[in-house]
């Protein structure tokens, strides 16, 4: 006799992402890989207590478990990886998809610094996560259990492959007026460097592609469009655009 289905659980966000990412679109696939990424988790109460994160600072990273928000709720067995270009298709549960029952995600950040002045803030390095991602639980990293550099990785064996990013002059200057200039730069030479657009543009238009594209890091929709002179193509920002 098959056993009855398990009572789901119903849980609360302890806290929400306030990123550079205000829309999913051109974030890396995984955390780490644009380091220049800004966020800070801000605990919702009663989780702002400072007493929960006592401790917390002697860790340099941190396990986030949050919910894919801005994905559906539908899932399907068979996910397709972009790494796989777009068109194999995985199982579910051999992939990182947003895609996924539960809607869970796991990322590992760096945690930068905790500020209790008013509720309790933790600023984090090289965030995988849109803005607004509601946070379920934080837990501290232990390299000496959790690091396994020996472990297989399957279809993702390394990190994704750098395209090089050069910017026009005007878009220089704009990002030297700026406070901030010099880790909006180093943030979108990261994002742009790991090719950013849509699996199905890389698959079938590959370095043919003249369209220009946008993706938005923090107050800038950032222009850019591949550039081809014989192999390999790169990224070039063309153009920065506030966002009103
Ligand atoms: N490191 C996490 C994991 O493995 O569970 C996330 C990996 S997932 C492949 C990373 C992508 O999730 C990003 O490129 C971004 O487009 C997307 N993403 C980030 N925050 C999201 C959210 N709140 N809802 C839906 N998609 C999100």
């Amino acid at each position: 006799p098959s056993s009855p289905a398990a009572p789901g659980f119903a849980m609360t966000p302890i806290g929400v992402i306030e990123s550079d990412y205000p829309d999913k679109f051109g974030i890396p696939r995984q955390p780490g890989l644009a380091p220049a990424a800004r966020a800070s988790l801000v605990l919702t109460p009663p989780h702002d207590d400072p007493l929960a994160v006592r401790g917390l600072e002697t860790f340099s990273h941190l396990w986030l478990t949050f919910v894919f928000h801005q994905s559906p709720e539908r899932w399907t067995p068979l996910v397709r990886p972009p790494r796989l270009g777009g068109n194999a298709r995985v199982g579910v549960f051999a992939s990182r998809s947003t895609h996924r029952p539960n809607r869970l995600g796991l990322s590992l950040v760096e945690l930068l610094e905790i500020d209790t002045r008013r509720g309790v803030r933790l600023g984090l390095g090289g965030c995988d996560l849109v803005s607004g991602t509601p946070i379920l639980d934080i837990k501290p990293y232990l390299p000496w259990a959790e690091a396994r550099p020996e472990a297989r990785a399957g279809f993702a064996p390394e990190a994704p492959p750098l395209l090089p990013v050069t910017f026009a002059p005007e878009v220089e200057t704009t990002l030297a007026k700026r406070a901030d200039g010099a880790s909006l730069r180093a943030l979108i030479h990261q994002v742009l460097a790991q090719d950013p657009r849509p699996a199905y543009h890389r698959r079938t238009l590959g370095g043919d592609d003249a369209r220009v594209y946008g993706v938005r890091l923090r107050d800038v929709d950032v222009r850019f469009r591949m550039e081809q002179a014989g192999e390999p193509s790169w990224m070039h920002v063309i153009e920065l655009v506030t966002l009103r």
